[in-house]
């Protein structure tokens, strides 16, 4: 078994044409979606188009839902809102049916996992898991081993071990029969964790491991001046921030 976790594409084509690039090049079997495939980035439907023909499940992120009027546009920042109402004139009325499609979050019996964007604890409340704290409180809320996750664009592997110890967070994990997961699949199109390459998740039969890919986000980066996107978003890709 070889599966890959993506997350927080937000519509960046070079970075996430080059995570599939990496995922392809292991030969990983099946292709997970945790969320925001819209947002921030310059190309919207091509990426929407790559993660429905490519990832097997699929759940919303926040800015997906803003899109399709879930998720009220005040609740973003500025800039986050701008290049939303930008994205909303990209998208066609089929495109948009694909993210309509997007359920909240889903519990995977095969091959065992939760698959949600922010937390299993309130999904669409759009809360964030940042410490060891939030991390021990979203244990509780879902039953399988593996919670996957995104959100914070902050890659990390937390630990609830059989004897209620909480370890990490490592970028890196040999699996555990007898612990859980919360695994936090960083972002593919726009990092914050102070490094701008792409990351994403590779799950194996006996570990879980975040992977970094560099990307040209030079190439993303005049696509958005192009487009008119906000220069704040894009020049934090340059810094992973
Ligand atoms: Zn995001």
């Amino acid at each position: 078994m070889l599966l890959a976790v993506i997350s927080d594409v937000h519509a960046n084509l070079e970075a996430l044409e080059t995570v599939l690039r990496d995922i392809e090049g292991r030969g990983v079997e099946q292709i997970l979606f945790a969320g925001d495939a819209v947002g921030y980035g310059p190309d919207p439907g091509q990426c929407l188009n790559l993660i429905e023909r490519l990832c097997a499940e699929k759940v919303a992120g926040n800015h997906d839902r803003a899109v399709t009027g879930h998720t009220p546009l005040e609740y973003f920042n500025e800039n986050a809102r701008l290049a939303l109402e930008w994205t909303l004139q990209q998208l066609s009325d089929e495109e948009m049916e694909l993210l309509k499609g997007y359920e909240i979050q889903k519990s995977l019996k095969e091959p065992g996992a939760m698959l949600v964007h922010a937390t299993p604890r309130f999904p669409d409340s759009w809360q964030y898991i940042l410490s060891l704290q939030d991390a021990w409180r979203a244990f509780h809320h879902f039953d399988e081993q593996f919670c996957f996750i995104g959100h914070s664009h902050i890659p990390f592997i937390i630990e609830l071990t059989d004897s209620g110890e909480i370890a990490g967070p490592v970028q890196e994990v040999a699996v555990s029969e007898s612990s859980r997961y919360i695994v936090n699949s960083g972002s593919v199109g726009q990092p914050r964790d102070r490094d701008p390459r792409a990351a994403y998740t590779l799950w194996k039969e006996d570990g879980v491991e975040i992977i970094r890919v560099e990307y040209d986000f030079r190439e993303t980066q005049q696509k958005m001046a192009a487009a008119g996107l906000p220069s704040a978003l894009i020049a934090r890709l340059e810094w992973g921030v």
